[in-house]
């Protein structure tokens, strides 16, 4: 005989383990409450968050916590607000998991994931939560209600052929990011089964990939650059025999960012980057390239004072006037980056001729157009990495099929969705947890009303 629950929850990631705990903490009996998931254990995504180290969430005020989100900024404040990052460090604080900040982002203590995750799991052991791990849902359907009471609004079967029914249920299955943790993509086929409205989904927070041939950027791989200013622009340069663009010979800017960024071996990657990376792949049909600012938002240090570019390289000047601009550069950028920029014709040639000349050699004017051309080095794209290394997903299950103040369906009564299943995207910087966890138990508050009083 199948199995009714008062709630069934399917996924145990974050938002999914979340909702449960805030749902048995509003009232609703443990045993009532059950958590699926195709993994043995809950939480596999989690594990990896942060390198390992998992970043929870960064301690800012909702109003400003919102930012983050892109245009969903207004749908994620009501679950933001509900619970936000000072309610999640007392929930973990008040379980024993020291947590620790670095600079505004928030980790545990012992820089283990899995500490997170085993405190996560004590709770739901300690709520009586009914866990079936190793138990992948393949169907869901919504059952056709009678005057009854006692009669479940939803049927489950699992690839074992188990069928579950409940009052409500929640899909908490994630996206398609990472798909070997588990997130392949169920809600997405749940909802068009159910006629509930998807937004095309992408990858995202992802590096991205350097058009090989024009310019060869792999001896770079493994050097980082702190504070740079990120453009994404339309490329409308036919492939010419210098990679140098003018800012004139580039397109349209479609995004900007600002933040550190990392060369790979096949591209760069870092803050800056992955934080882009959702708009290449909603812009894939055109040609597109990164604009690079090297020096816009830098402040530079010589001796003790802190100063612009161009008054950095006057106190050179006054003490060393016969170095060579090109040394005094090495003292901003890496040794390697500034060669391969010159190499790789990345500079102007007027540029590449200034850095060869003393402080003495050179005038105002041409400083300015050192400054310039380090503010506007362009990098062909081209491609993004694919779901297997990305992040997060972008898209998903519509923001317009849930209220805003439960995630309850607004076609299905009862039914729910949560985490990055929805089309919600955070910039990273434990946002995207973040989200999780809050979805949840703003979704669990809901839930606990409907059985509290049925
Ligand atoms: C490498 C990596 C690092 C990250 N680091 C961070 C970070 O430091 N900070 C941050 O904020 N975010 C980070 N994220 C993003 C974060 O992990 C996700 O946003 C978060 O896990 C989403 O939670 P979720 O519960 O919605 O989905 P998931 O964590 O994806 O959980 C969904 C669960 O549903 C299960 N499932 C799916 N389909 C079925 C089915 N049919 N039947 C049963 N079970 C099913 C899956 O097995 C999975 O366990 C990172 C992501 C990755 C991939």
């Amino acid at each position: 005989m199948k199995k009714k629950y008062s709630i069934i929850i399917i996924g145990a990631g974050p938002a999914g383990i979340f909702c449960a705990l805030q749902a048995n903490k509003r009232g609703v009996p443990g045993e009532q409450i059950l958590l699926l998931d195709k993994n043995k254990r809950p939480g596999a995504k989690l594990l990896l968050t942060g390198n390992g180290r998992c970043n929870l969430s960064s301690d800012i005020p909702p109003e400003e916590f919102i930012e983050n989100y892109f245009e969903k900024k207004k749908f994620v404040y009501p679950a933001i607000r509900f619970f936000g990052p000072k309610d999640l460090q007392l929930f973990f604080e008040s379980r024993g998991l020291r947590l620790k900040k670095e600079g505004e982002k928030i980790y545990p203590a012992s820089d283990s994931a899995n500490d997170v995750l085993a405190s996560l799991e004590n709770c739901l052991a300690e709520a009586k939560i009914s866990y079936l791990g190793n138990t992948e849902v393949c169907r869901v359907s919504p059952l056709q209600k009678t005057t009854s009471n006692d009669q479940a609004s939803f049927e489950i079967e699992t690839s074992g052929k188990s069928t579950f029914s409940c009052d409500s249920l929640v899909i908490a299955t994630g996206g398609l990011s990472f798909p070997k943790t588990g997130s392949t993509g169920f809600a997405y086929q749940l909802a068009k089964n159910l006629n509930i409205k998807l937004v095309a989904t992408n990858p995202s927070l992802v590096g991205l990939i350097i058009k090989k041939g024009q310019a060869d950027l792999s001896p770079l791989a493994g050097i980082s650059l702190s504070n740079v200013g990120v453009e994404l622009c339309h490329d409308r340069t036919p492939p010419s025999l210098s990679p140098h663009r003018t800012p004139l010979q580039m397109g349209k800017v479609i995004a900007r960012e600002n933040g550190d960024v990392l060369f790979t071996h096949d591209g760069i990657s870092g803050p800056a980057i992955l934080n882009i990376s959702r708009y290449f792949a909603k812009n894939r049909h055109e040609n597109m390239a990164l604009r690079l600012k090297l020096l816009a938002h830098n402040q530079f240090i010589y001796k003790a004072g802190c100063y612009s570019f161009e008054d950095y390289l006057d106190k050179i000047k006054e003490e060393s006037p016969g170095k060579q601009i090109k040394t005094s550069l090495q003292s901003i950028f890496p040794k390697q980056f500034l060669t391969v920029l010159c190499e790789e014709q990345l500079l102007s040639k007027e540029v590449l001729h200034l850095l060869q000349l003393t402080h003495e050699q050179i005038q105002n004017e041409n400083i300015l157009s050192i400054r310039d051309n380090f503010n506007n080095i362009c990098l062909p794209l081209k491609d993004v990495h694919g779901f297997g290394k990305a992040i997060i997903t972008t898209g998903g299950i519509s923001t317009k099929e849930v209220f805003p103040h439960s995630f309850e369906s607004k076609k299905y009564p009862r039914l729910y969705f949560i985490g990055e299943c929805l089309d919600v995207d955070g910039k990273t910087g434990g946002f995207n947890l973040q989200f999780a966890f809050s979805s949840g138990a703003l979704a669990a508050s809901s839930l606990a009303a409907a059985v509290n009083n049925p």
